[in-house]
């Protein structure tokens, strides 16, 4: 009998990271064991349609990026759509890398999303194509719908997630793209919203994020005096 096609996986944890904290940090390490994956890219938004413009620059956020990743080797940084103008599309980077990896054969891609995010799915830009480019892989959130009741989901994109949905971890290297995983994650209640609050009222936010970050942002007086 003939081996079944195995995909290999590489993770995209895609965001603001204004700036990124240990919320961030400990899925991406979870999911990197959870499935199995040879790499995965952080990949800081330059100018996102759907919210208000980051506080801290492009150049910071990649700064801070890569002080927090830095001696972890099953991470790195993708800086394109900060080095690209204008707005940006998570679709048309994740057209983009696709293409890159139409020359690694079994390769799929696993874009991380939090549940925050995954249900507000609707507005993004043409993001039905996403279930052509990659896999969706859900992370539950505190203070967030929990995925895991998928009646809480708009019901567009209930109906377009019917049948994508896979119990285990292990399935998604089965399919090239279109799967649908909720991720057995750690709960952790951070925010970059809470940070910036509270380096804002000039108190401590030690313990959040790396210290090599909060070092950078007291260096350069980021989110001094703004909300
Ligand atoms: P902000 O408060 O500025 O929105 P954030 O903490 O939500 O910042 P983002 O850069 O917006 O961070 O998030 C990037 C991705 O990480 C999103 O998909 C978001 O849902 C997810 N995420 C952020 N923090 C957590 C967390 N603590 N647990 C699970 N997912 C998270
Ligand atoms: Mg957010």
């Amino acid at each position: 009998m003939a081996e079944a096609t195995r995909y290999a996986l590489t993770g995209i944890y895609g965001g603001t990271f204004d700036p990124i904290h240990y919320g961030h940090l400990r899925i991406a390490e979870e999911l990197s064991d959870i499935l199995q994956l040879n790499h995965l890219f952080f990949l800081p938004a330059g100018q996102p349609r759907l919210r208000n413009a980051p506080l801290a620059t492009g150049e910071h956020r990649l700064a801070m990026l890569r002080e927090a990743i830095c001696g972890n080797d099953r991470f790195s940084v993708d800086d394109r759509e900060i080095r690209r103008p204008g707005e940006t599309y998570s679709v048309e980077t994740l057209q983009e890398i696709r293409l890159e990896y139409s020359t690694k054969k079994l390769a799929a891609l696993c874009f991380i999303i939090g549940a925050d995010a995954f249900i507000k799915l609707p507005c993004w830009h043409h993001w039905r194509d996403l279930f052509e480019l990659c896999h969706l892989v859900i992370v539950n959130r505190p203070g967030s719908v929990s995925i895991n009741d998928s009646s809480a989901l708009p019901d567009e994109l209930r109906h377009a997630c019917q049948s994508r949905w896979t119990g285990m971890a292990d399935e998604l290297k089965n399919w090239p793209f279109g799967r649908i995983f909720t991720a057995p994650t750690s709960l952790l209640d951070i925010s970059s919203t809470k940070i910036r609050n509270i380096v804002t009222s000039g108190k401590s936010a030690r313990y959040l994020l790396p210290e090599s970050v909060l070092n950078h942002i007291d260096r350069h007086h980021l989110y001094a005096g703004e909300k």
